[in-house]
């Protein structure tokens, strides 16, 4: 996907706060969520995001604005959930682009009518964007293998097939929230090292995974791979995703299925879906070095450039740090082994068939240098090494009252800022 006029750094929005430099919804980014006013009894509607303010896209497909190619899906963006929009495909999305970034910008003749169609993001609440049918959880970050690996097997080499698949388990769609959810501690069976017979309640060793989701555009038939080349045009977008853990429930059940009550008591996605046509401008390499095996032919995309330049960043505010938060992880997406039109064309190489709307996680994002771990399991190797954070207090694990923020953004020179917003959760006490 190419840079068009919808990416120029130099168009600015009659939205006055989509110009500020530090806005992580410039008008060259426009993320579709689903929203309404706050504790209102109003219906979910479809909206985009334009700097602290949401197009309200009902009310502004009731003033007539939408009237060309882009009508269809505008209609569709707008709804109390994105499937229909996420099934039309990237040529459908990227008219409604075009004319949303027309609307917005500075001079548009419709401006006045839209100003009646802002609520301020401020006065909203939201919900999970679309039905998911399926939520899968990758598992590609090299660096994150390699460092959750040394804990969970000290002497075991590296997965000998790590580099030659995408390697994934069927995740657990129900619990997958909106940002904001909170979750009492989990209980589970957990085997304490050297301990003779497990023992059952609350988890002491819960976690976060600093992941992006990606949201799954037109589906396939069962039977009928989707192509490497052809992957992108079947996703609609990215999020934030923080696909929380329980890891001692995890050590003990994994073998030999692989995570199950671990990590099915809670998912969660930010509000906002960046579609991959605003991430043009983060394209860069897949990383490969010499001596990785070659990729293999249905897996090896024509062009490479299919990973995304973008930050990641976890912030932790614990019960007694008040409203100043402390970073735990920092990365990069294109630290990521495996692309996400990798992903795609894997998942359904036997046959499977993906829906508008499944998710995607990508797996714990965890970079080569020290802090770049994407979760606590790496950065206190598995509670040997606690966290000190700059409050003074340390963390090996989440503790109860521990509120987790992901964040993530592109940004270089040449290009607008391009943000995901915010994901946030709150660890609370176990049910007695
Ligand atoms: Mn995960």
């Amino acid at each position: 996907m190419t840079l068009n006029a919808t990416h120029d750094p130099k168009l600015q929005s009659w939205v006055e706060s989509a110009n500020s430099s530090t806005t992580d919804f410039p008008i060259q980014n426009l993320p579709h969520g689903v929203f309404r006013r706050k504790a209102s009894s109003e219906s979910f509607r479809g909206g985009v995001a334009i700097g602290d303010m949401i197009l309200d896209l009902p009310a502004a497909c009731a003033r007539g604005v939408f009237s060309d190619v882009s009508g269809e899906p505008a209609e569709a963006a707008g709804a109390a959930t994105l499937n229909g929009l996420m099934a039309l495909g990237p040529v459908a999305w990227s008219a409604l682009r075009l004319r949303l970034s027309q609307l917005l910008r500075t001079g548009a003749v419709e401006a006045d009518a839209l100003r009646a169609c802002l609520l301020p993001q401020a006065e909203a609440e939201y919900a999970l964007p679309a039905r998911i049918g399926d939520y899968t959880d990758f598992f590609t970050s090299y660096h994150h293998m390699v460092n959750a690996g040394r804990v969970f097997q000290p002497d075991a080499p590296p997965l000998p097939n790590f580099k030659w698949l995408p390697i994934a388990y069927h995740g657990r769609a129900s619990s997958v929230e909106v940002s904001g959810a909170s979750f009492h501690r989990p209980l589970g069976q957990t085997r304490a090292p050297g301990a003779a017979k497990p023992v059952f309640g609350p988890s002491r060793r819960v976690d976060y995974e600093m992941e992006l989701g990606c949201w799954v555009g037109p589906g396939n038939r069962r039977g009928e791979p989707i192509a490497i080349d052809d992957a992108e045009n079947h996703i609609f977008g990215v999020c934030l995703f923080n696909d929380w853990s329980a890891r001692d429930v995890q050590g003990w059940e994994s073998m030999p299925l692989g995570p199950f009550l671990a990590k099915n008591f809670l998912s969660t996605v930010s509000p906002w879906i960046v579609t991959l046509e605003a991430l043009a401008p983060f394209r860069c390499a897949i990383p490969r070095e010499a001596g990785d095996p070659p990729t293999l032919p249905h897996l090896n995309p024509a062009d490479p450039n299919q990973a995304f330049d973008l930050q990641l960043e976890v912030w932790l505010h614990t019960a007694s740090s008040g409203d100043t938060p402390m970073r735990l992880s920092r990365s990069n997406f294109r630290h990521c082994y495996w692309s996400l039109a990798q992903m795609v064309a894997h998942h359904t190489e036997g046959g499977c068939n993906l829906n508008p709307g499944d998710l995607l996680g990508t797996g714990t994002q965890s970079g080569p240098q020290p802090g770049e771990q994407g979760c606590l399991l790496e950065l206190s190797l598995g509670g040997r090494q606690p966290v000190q954070l700059t409050n003074g207090e340390t963390r090996s694990f989440l503790e109860d009252g521990d509120t987790v923020v992901l964040r993530a953004w592109g940004e270089k020179a040449g290009a607008a800022r391009i943000g995901f917003g915010e994901c946030s959760g709150t660890v609370l006490p176990a049910r007695p």
